[in-house]
């Protein structure tokens, strides 16, 4: 086992009370898929135990070596809730839930706030909250709102409100939106198999080339899953970018970006390794987006955190990049982790 300090960061956090209150509403008629699948499971009582358990989920902490759990609301949050007065409403429960909860074990909890991107005003309001007197250390975000991603012009006062408290964005995935989500709704592709990265991955492509990082050059995203395949892309990325802005650029809806696509993704974004228990893919993608980009995450209750500690520290890595990834990168890039 490893002597440094292990932060996680994708771990998933959820009250009896937030989740009876979540079934009780309303669902944007493009989530029922996504719905319909995660409600059951999810009130199971084991879920609810895994999920609000704090004393259960500090002796796996202890069990694994895990020294910091950064919680976030179990995915997809309040996004997929109706009428957006409910989903606002309920957040801000949630969030205060979260604070509570830090606030009983400032030593082994911090927390990423959830928002209502359904109201952007009210994202931005209650990202004040988040970063001001809840005290959490970033946001978590989970894809697409309504179909709409966060390019959408109707979230500048969301980034804006980011971008001011230096509020680390996690981009989580979800089912693909309503409009991709056809082909993926069978033979189980829907989650975990192949969607949320598709999801996810399409997601970052449209923060990229959107220009959005260009009005928002200090926007931070982390992505899960070792970067949901853009790692593999950057080349790609760049060369067919400039190949189809300079044959058809007005055509194709393109944006013309100060950077290339793959300076975006070193600038503005980190990766975790939740649930890519996978040597050589962390070796690949530590050589493409550095080792001060790169930090450790299980994503609890969903994978086994003494695998995931145990292939930290088995990685083979130098005792600085060992000591980057496991916390001093999400000492960095979230607020008040520092021991
Ligand atoms: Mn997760």
């Amino acid at each position: 086992m490893s002597n440094d300090r292990i932060i996680a960061v994708e771990e998933h956090f959820a009250t009896r009370r937030y989740l009876e209150a979540a079934a009780e509403l309303d669902v944007w008629s493009g989530d029922e898929l996504e719905m319909a699948q995660m409600r059951g499971p999810f009130l199971a009582p084991w879920m609810i135990e895994r999920l609000g358990n704090l004393e259960a989920r500090l002796a796996v902490m202890d069990e694994s070596g895990t020294d910091l759990a950064v919680l976030s609301l179990n995915p997809p949050g309040v996004q997929p809730y109706e009428p957006v007065a409910a989903a606002t409403a309920l957040v801000e429960s949630a969030n205060e839930e979260m604070a509570e909860a830090v606030r009983r074990h400032p030593d082994r909890f911090a927390g990423l706030g959830a928002v209502a991107p359904q109201d952007p005003d009210h994202a931005a309001r209650e990202i004040d909250r988040i970063m001001g007197p809840l005290g959490l250390a970033g946001l978590m975000i989970c894809s697409h709102t309504r179909g709409l991603y966060l390019d959408d012009p109707c979230y500048e006062p969301l980034l804006a409100a980011a971008e001011e408290h230096g509020a680390t964005i996690y981009l989580h995935p979800r089912y693909p939106s309503a409009q991709m989500i056809a082909p993926y709704r069978d033979y189980g592709m829907v989650a975990a198999v192949w969607g949320y990265q598709a999801d996810a991955g399409t997601h970052a492509v449209r923060l990229i080339l959107s220009g959005v990082l260009d009005r928002h050059p200090r926007l931070r995203f982390v992505l899960g899953h070792l970067g949901e395949g853009l790692p593999l892309w950057m080349q790609r990325l760049d060369n067919r970018y400039a190949f189809a802005y300079e044959a058809a650029a007005a055509d194709l809806g393109m944006v013309k970006l100060e950077l290339t696509p793959s300076e975006y993704l070193l600038r503005n974004f980190a990766v975790t390794t939740s649930g890519m228990d996978d040597p050589e893919a962390l070796a690949f993608v530590l050589g493409r987006v550095g080792e001060d980009n790169v930090l450790f995450a299980v994503d609890y209750p969903y994978e086994d955190s003494n695998a995931a500690t145990r292939f930290l520290c088995d990685a083979e890595l130098t005792d600085a990049q060992r000591a980057k990834i496991s916390h001093a990168n999400a000492e960095r890039l979230f607020r008040g982790l520092l021991s």
